[in-house]
């Protein structure tokens, strides 16, 4: 099955890669799909939970395929970190905690701001946080796919490792005692919120036991 990623995170990209062409399905990014120079229109996302962005994605994406005469399946991710000390905060507005436009390390300051007065002492301390995943598919044939993981962790006021994007030098993986970008710094690919909503649409496909031999 050829999938269409509407989206130009690289780092999710690679992690659906890895995670769904083991089942034969193969995802693309939107130039491979649209043309080289070519992007899929902007979405607000504006919804106040992730299925609704996720949605929004997914929908806006397999529209501009089909007015194109493009005909194929369609996938979203809408994402965000959960810290418990925050209430939940960032949640859906992750990637604009440090501001419209921020960087990702504007993001990981904005973070790191807002748990500080929060800390009793220095250094060490962890705030028990998880990443959300919510995948839409939208089949070629339209129908509708939604699922959703989670990956449970904390979040450390100091940056470890290299790999990554987002806010993965900053979320410590359950107890292993190492960040998401130290355990992908050495081109790894843990398991993550997105490879366990990845692992659930494989199954409600039908193609769990499709991986190539
Ligand atoms: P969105 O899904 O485009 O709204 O963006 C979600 C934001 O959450 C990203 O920009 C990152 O800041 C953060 N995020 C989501 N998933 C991950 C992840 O796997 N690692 C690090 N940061 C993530």
């Amino acid at each position: 099955m050829r999938v269409l990623f509407a989206s130009s995170n690289r780092g999710k990209l690679l992690e659906l890669k890895v995670a769904l062409e083991p089942y034969h399905i193969e995802i693309l990014g939107p130039e491979e799909v649209l043309g080289a120079g070519q992007a899929l229109p902007e979405v607000d996302e504006d919804s106040p939970d992730y299925e609704g962005n996720a949605l929004k994605k997914a929908r806006s994406a397999a529209r501009h395929c089909a007015a194109r005469g493009i005909k194929v399946s369609v996938l979203a991710d809408d994402s965000g970190l959960e810290v418990d000390a925050l209430g939940g905060a960032p949640g859906v507005l992750s990637a604009r905690f440090g501001g419209v436009n921020a960087s990702a390390a504007d993001n990981r300051a904005a973070l790191r701001s807002a748990l500080s007065p929060k800390q009793v002492s220095a250094a060490s301390v962890r705030f028990p946080a998880r990443f959300v995943c919510l995948l839409v598919l939208i089949q070629s044939h339209g129908s509708e796919i939604i699922v959703r993981g989670l990956l449970e962790g904390a979040i450390h006021l100091e940056d470890r490792g290299s790999g990554g994007f987002g806010y993965d030098p900053m979320f410590e993986v359950g107890n292993t005692g190492k960040t998401l970008a130290e355990l992908k710094q050495h081109g790894i690919e843990p398991q993550t919120h997105r490879t366990i909503a990845a692992a659930l649409l494989v199954e409600k496909l039908g193609l769990a036991s499709a991986a190539a031999v």
